[in-house]
């Protein structure tokens, strides 16, 4: 079996990663980790973000394969907005609901009916400090006004996916695992590491 540690603390994109790459991989987060502290996301791209990261965790974790991610939610009507801040967008300490609240806020005073927007990773694989490969990944979509579902994490219950009349919030974790921006960037990320392996 292979192993990789996912530099995140979020359980929700650990869990997600592991159903993607299947039984052959071990796939751990930061809480087995507790001495790692991630830097600050002071960049301004998911990419620039993903990298500060994957250099980070990866020095703590010498010897490991390290994978980070930085992803968000960009709404045309907003400008791209969340985007980059899209986990403390109603603040620093926000909830998913917190943020969700906000969102409706902010689409709410504008007069679409439609809005459209995307989900977008990026993936960036690292070993002790030196960055091995980077990925992306996009699901475009619309946005909702109205919560749908429980499912899934964060603005999974507003975002509705291109080709489906449900949110992410309402469709099984098997289809969001096929489309994601996560899966996606995912996808690409194995395909290199199966090139890679030993
Ligand atoms: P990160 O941990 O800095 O990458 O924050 C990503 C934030 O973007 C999350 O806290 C969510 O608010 C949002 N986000 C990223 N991926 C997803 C997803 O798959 N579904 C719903 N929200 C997501």
């Amino acid at each position: 079996m292979q192993s990789i540690i996912f530099a995140t603390s979020n359980a929700h994109k650990v869990q997600e990663v592991a159903g993607m790459l299947g039984p052959a991989w071990q796939v751990q987060g930061l809480t087995n980790f507790p001495q790692v502290e991630l830097p600050e996301e002071t960049g301004t791209t998911f990419e620039a973000n993903a990298i500060l990261k994957a250099k980070a965790a990866s020095v703590a974790l010498l010897g490991h394969w390290v994978l980070a991610d930085d992803s968000g939610l960009e709404v045309d009507a907003l400008n791209g907005q969340p985007g980059v801040y899209s986990a403390r967008y109603a603040g620093p300490q926000a909830t998913d609901a917190d943020n969700r609240t906000k969102l409706k806020h902010e689409l709410g005073k504008l007069t679409p009916s439609i809005f459209r927007g995307r989900f977008r990773c990026c993936l960036a694989l690292a070993k002790e400090g030196q960055i091995l490969h980077l990925t992306h990944g996009t699901v475009e979509g619309q946005l909702r006004l109205d919560e749908q579902g429980n499912g899934g994490f964060g603005y999974d219950p507003l975002f509705q996916p291109d080709g489906f009349d449900d949110t992410f919030g309402v469709l099984p974790a098997e289809i969001k695992n096929q489309l994601s921006h996560r899966a996606r960037a995912l996808q690409d990320m194995q395909n290199w590491l199966k090139s890679h392996e030993g």
